[in-house]
């Protein structure tokens, strides 16, 4: 027999299937999505089986498989055709797409191996005396008859050594069974009532057509009740589930209220668990003993049979594309997919929905569902917006007077607070307040972080360092200024402003531990803490019902990035923070800090209308010709040599605008990220409305690319980011 076997190198060049021929021994066992070692040139690797035939396809001698290294298959026939798909769709290479869709120990990898974990039972074998024994071993063996196996520790615990005497007499035998990492405990099932608008919701999914769904549904408006309810009417029917949530820092308090009602059948995949406790889930799902997957981007490849609904929650979320590495895929896009080969819905849900998702709702391609007020009749908190030219004057650092009287009033009454610094895109440089210098890294050319623990200036792309200067480097005066603001700062401020108050930090560097991002929001939670400082971490799916005031420290910097979808991005996090207040019995209230209360933007943040926002937002789209108007592609092209690489982007270019008559085509440019590391890049970037002939000839261009050591091309597909 022989073996078409795709090997684990991730190279243009070697990206194609090697014949090898499989050892008699072998052929009853080998099976197409298993993984095999192969001799590979001088190496040994690994790498998938994909094809399996009785005839190789050349007259030269195969080498042999070496082993098989699963006993069962890792990359179902499903998972195997969506490959090579993706591969299509983002020009990867084929083996990334697959290694993308296992967890680590899966990978076809070498030295990636996760073990499994055994718990050793005993049973009783047939020539056991069961009775007229010693009075332990009489209880062991009364013990181990109830139960049929018997854990060895609890066995241990009634006696040791009368279970090694029952051991060496031949009357338990040994089995191991398999011990998954993470241990569910079971919880009481908490089911709502649902509303009459929720209902109506639901109904429409799983009654109505087989297709895409786009659920618009303001903060507060029972979404995550929604998606329960959908998921319980397949699990009844005997199908599985997907749910996508954007990042485990949403995770946590999602994955609870499923666990709550579903127990032992959700599985988690999210990147906070270990190789091991990953593997544990996964062959979890693989098995059949988890029929709800929740889980981040990558968790829309679980290898789940027989799909009743993939769900999509925050589906505005950038977070469901991935940027680097390759391939650069879109989880909604691969969630629509698997849709269609499993014949089910899918239910993309927001209050803030993407302004390519509405789109298509727009266009029917979507069916549009609306859930437009909050569950009990609780309207959405009031928003008022402090102009903070103004406000600055009487400030205490970076409050506004307006802000401190709220949050005294709310400590008052024993409420809690959340505050949002936003740091989106922002990086706390230091300049020169005097002659405007800025510290710039030598090898990325971006500004450098000021890191107080260390007392360094920091590159956050390449890791650079240096001490932090007393003076201006340049002009020589004392006047250097820290310009951006990090939460361990505002907290200071908050110490001395408010010295009672009980203060919790949440970012990065507070929850890199593992589990101390549940434990803060447990915490925060039993009020414990009377405000919860963070990042854009604070801003999504938490649901704290003490929470009756949000303040928004900076509204305005992420609306200065250079990214097309700035205003967007801004309108959702400032929609999602505020959102988080007055969420229960109690109306909420959010101060919201501003140097341009006039940005479109800021002012249907305040009005919390989204749909005016979509309006207004379509229009500018459409002038400037991006999406959902017109698609985009970003052609990176990086090397070591600038001068040779511009010349290399500017061919492309020509070489793009003679095959290709209807595609805008911008650049070589080089963005603020133009050297890192030393290596430098510029960037095309195309604007489309339709890509018939454009993956064949950006193919040809990878192609003609594959293998030269001075020009990499990255190809990026409706890019997230813009440099
Ligand atoms: P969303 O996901 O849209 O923000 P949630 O599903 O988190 O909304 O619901 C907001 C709050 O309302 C949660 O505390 C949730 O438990 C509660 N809730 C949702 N649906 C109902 C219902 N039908 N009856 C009572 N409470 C509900
Ligand atoms: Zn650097």
């Amino acid at each position: 027999m022989v073996a078409g076997v795709l090997v684990e190198i991730s190279h243009q060049n070697v990206d194609r299937i090697f014949e090898y021929d499989v050892p008699g021994e072998m052929a009853s066992e080998i099976q197409v999505g298993l993984r095999v070692l192969v001799p590979f040139g001088k190496q040994e690797l690994e790498g998938f089986v994909l094809t399996l035939s009785h005839q190789k396809s050349t007259d030269k001698e195969l080498k042999k498989v070496i082993r098989i290294v699963d006993s069962s298959i890792v990359l179902s026939q499903e998972l195997l055709d969506l490959g090579v798909w993706m591969q299509k769709e983002t020009l990867a290479t084929l083996i990334s797409c697959y290694q993308t869709m296992l967890p680590r120990a899966l990978k076809a990898k070498r030295g990636t191996e996760v073990s499994i974990k055994y718990d050793t039972y005993y049973r009783l074998s047939d020539s056991c005396p069961q009775s007229d024994l010693r009075s332990t071993q009489q209880r062991i063996v009364d013990y181990v008859k109830e139960k049929g196996s018997a854990l060895r520790q609890d066995l241990l615990s009634i006696s040791a050594s009368s279970l090694n005497t029952l051991i060496r007499n031949g009357c338990l035998i040994e089995e191991k069974k398999e011990h998954y990492r993470l241990q569910y405990e079971k919880q009481e099932i908490v089911k709502k009532t649902l509303t009459p608008m929720q209902q109506k919701v639901v109904d429409a999914v799983i009654h109505g057509e087989t297709k895409p769904y786009l659920l618009y549904g303001v903060t507060g408006s029972g979404k995550t009740e929604v998606y329960m309810e959908i998921i319980d009417y397949y699990l009844k029917q005997g199908k599985t589930s997907i749910v996508l949530v954007p990042e485990i820092s949403l995770t946590p308090q999602m994955v609870q209220r499923f666990r709550e009602r579903f127990g032992e059948r959700i599985a988690a995949l999210h990147s906070a668990l270990s190789d091991g406790e990953k593997y544990d889930e996964w062959r979890r799902i693989y098995r059949g003993e988890a029929s709800i997957v929740i889980g981040a981007r990558s968790a829309v490849f679980a290898p789940l049979e027989n799909i009743g609904i993939i769900i999509v929650d925050e589906e505005h979320s950038e977070s469901y594309k991935q940027t680097d590495p390759s391939p650069r895929y879109h989880a909604k896009e691969v969630a629509l997919m698997r849709a269609k080969t499993h014949h089910c819905s899918v239910v993309f849900g927001s209050a803030t929905p993407s302004l390519e998702a509405m789109a298509r709702a727009q266009k029917n391609v979507f069916t549009y569902l609306e859930l437009p007020e909050r569950v009990n009749g609780k309207s959405l908190p009031i928003v008022e917006i402090v102009d903070m030219n103004q406000a600055m004057k009487k400030a205490k650092g970076h409050f506004s007077q307006r802000l401190i009287q709220e949050m005294e009033q709310r400590l008052e009454n024993q409420e809690q607070i959340i505050l949002l610094l936003n740091r989106r895109g922002y990086s706390s440089f230091v300049t020169c307040k005097n002659c405007g210098y800025t510290f710039k890294c030598p090898n990325c050319d971006i500004s450098l972080t000021y890191h107080k623990s260390s007392n360094t200036l920091r590159c956050h792309y390449c890791g650079y360092g240096e001490k932090e200067y007393k003076t201006c480097p340049k002009c020589g005066e004392k006047s250097l200024n820290n310009l951006g603001v990090g939460t361990q700062k505002i907290e200071e401020e908050l110490h001395q402003i408010l010295p009672e108050a009980r203060v919790l930090r949440m970012d990065y560097d507070t929850t890199s531990r593992k589990g101390m991002h549940e434990k803060m929001i447990e915490s925060f939670k039993k009020q414990e803490y009377d405000i919860l400082l963070g990042t854009q971490m604070v801003a999504k799916g938490l649901d704290f019902s003490q929470v009756t005031l949000v303040g928004i420290l900076n509204a305005d910097t992420s609306l200065n990035i250079p990214d097309f979808r700035s205003s967007e991005n801004t309108f959702s996090l400032l929609s999602q923070v505020s959102g988080r207040s007055g969420r229960a019995q109690k109306s909420g209230f959010v101060i919201l800090q501003t140097f341009n209360p006039d940005h479109y933007a800021i002012q249907y943040s305040q009005k919390q209308d989204y749909l005016a926002f979509y309006q207004a937002e379509m229009k500018i789209r459409r002038q400037l010709k991006y999406p959902p108007y017109y698609y985009l592609c970003n052609i990176r092209v990086s090397g070591g040599n600038a001068l040779l690489l511009f010349d290399e982007a500017m061919k492309i270019k020509r070489s793009l605008e003679r095959n290709l008559d209807q595609v805008i085509i911008l650049g070589p440019s080089s963005g603020n990220l133009f050297r890192i590391n030393n290596i430098f890049r510029y960037q095309i970037i195309l604007k489309y409305k339709s890509d018939q002939a454009l993956r064949e000839i950006l193919w040809k261009v990878v192609d003609h690319y594959k293998g030269n050591p001075k020009v990499k091309i990255d190809i990026d597909f409706n890019p997230s980011q813009m440099l």
